[in-house]
């Protein structure tokens, strides 16, 4: 295709991106965002931390008392945590927008009420 001919199909196109965060598009079944942890489930057997491929999850503790910490920067959104864990305690929500301009503010630390 010529260049004129590409510059003049390119003009009358719809644009391919969205004015976000103005719109968006509808979330994809499946999507993988930001985790959430239930206290109550997880008895703190650490299979998450040591299947993670990214080394995201740290472990505070051990067995019930246990605590834990994601780093979503470290993250690469795989799911092997949630799909690993025996207790259902860890799951991946479809919240994305995750970008922050503080690096520390990307490490989610998952504390008990009363430990
Ligand atoms: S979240 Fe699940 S896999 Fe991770 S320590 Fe708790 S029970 Fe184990
Ligand atoms: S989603 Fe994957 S990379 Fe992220 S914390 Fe879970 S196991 Fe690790």
């Amino acid at each position: 295709m010529s260049m004129e001919a590409e510059l003049i199909r390119s003009l009358i196109r719809r644009p391919a991106t969205l004015l976000y965060p103005f719109k968006r598009r509808p979330l994809i079944e499946g999507l993988r965002g930001k985790h959430t942890w239930d206290s109550e489930r997880c008895i703190g057997c650490g299979l998450c931390a040591r299947d993670c491929p990214a080394f995201a999850i740290e472990m505070i503790g051990t067995g019930p008392t246990a605590e834990l910490k994601v780093d979503l920067g470290e993250c690469i959104f795989c799911g092997q945590c949630e799909e690993g864990c025996p207790r259902e305690a860890i799951k991946l929500t479809e919240f994305y927008e995750l970008a922050d301009p503080k690096r520390k503010n990307l490490i989610l630390e998952f504390k008990r009420e009363s430990v």
